[in-house]
């Protein structure tokens, strides 16, 4: 039996509204994907997430913060929504990286890498050195965040570093404290006719002395290096360019 002309053309209205609507439910659970991939959307899909992203080479993990660094050198740092992530991270937190890096107010993580809300558990104090709090932090972060990757971060002109150099007594304990524990680590350092180099140096010899003491003073988190489920990486951040570069 043949369909006569106006139903004939409503058979290929229904059938071309079926291939549109289908089309555009594509679309739109992809944008969803791209949108929970970009922002975590969703608490089930960011559980998963969290897994997917802890099985993530510390290499990847590394590659991805230079690309954030390399925006915020330019000052291009990508859009983020802060209300859609804050939400998201109301049910819990799923770092990809620590860092331990300087309390300097010029130094902060998340911007120098372009991080959002829940990217990075951060520890700061002045010369990014620990104490039993801070190495503590940093533990619970490895042993209950199951954070793979750990950066110490050092910069130029670190204030905390230059006043361990200059070797003058500190007004209180506290104070004493913190260049006390960067001093051993300037007595290894070359001299140098060029102060700027020499304070580099120094600060770098202070990211080698604070990334071997997380291991030498924390027992979970040596056993978790020498069973290769914590990379250290050590770097130093560059005021002027914004640069970040890796240290060997
Ligand atoms: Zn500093």
């Amino acid at each position: 039996m043949g369909f006569n002309e106006p139903t004939r053309r409503s058979v290929w209205l229904f059938f071309a509204f079926l291939i549109l609507s289908a089309g555009a439910y594509v679309t739109y659970s992809r944008v969803n994907v791209l949108a929970g991939e970009r922002d975590g959307e969703g608490a089930a899909s960011h559980a998963a997430k969290g897994e997917e992203e802890r099985a993530v080479s510390p290499l990847v993990l590394w590659q991805d913060m230079l690309e954030g660094n390399r925006r915020f050198m330019r000052g291009s740092l990508e859009p983020k929504s802060i209300l859609g992530r804050r939400q998201m991270l109301v049910k819990g937190q799923h770092p990809k990286i620590a860092v331990l890096g300087c309390a300097d107010s010029r130094v902060a993580p998340e911007l120098l890498f372009d991080k959002s809300l829940g990217d990075l558990f951060v520890v700061r104090t002045a010369g990014n050195i620990t104490d039993p709090i801070a190495l503590g932090s940093l533990e619970y972060a490895v042993e209950h965040l199951h954070v793979r990757t750990l950066l110490v971060l050092g910069h130029e002109k670190c204030g905390a570093v230059a006043a361990a150099a200059a070797g003058q007594a500190m007004p209180t304990l506290n104070l004493d404290a913190i260049v006390n524990k960067i001093t051993p680590a300037l007595r290894k350092v070359e001299n140098c006719n060029d102060p700027v180099e020499l304070a580099m140096r120094q600060v770098i010899a202070n990211v080698h002395q604070s990334a071997m003491s997380i291991v030498e003073d924390s027992p979970i988190l040596k056993k978790a290096t020498e069973a290769h489920e914590l990379t250290i990486t050590k770097a130093v951040y560059y005021l002027e360019s914004g640069e970040v570069k890796r240290l060997q």
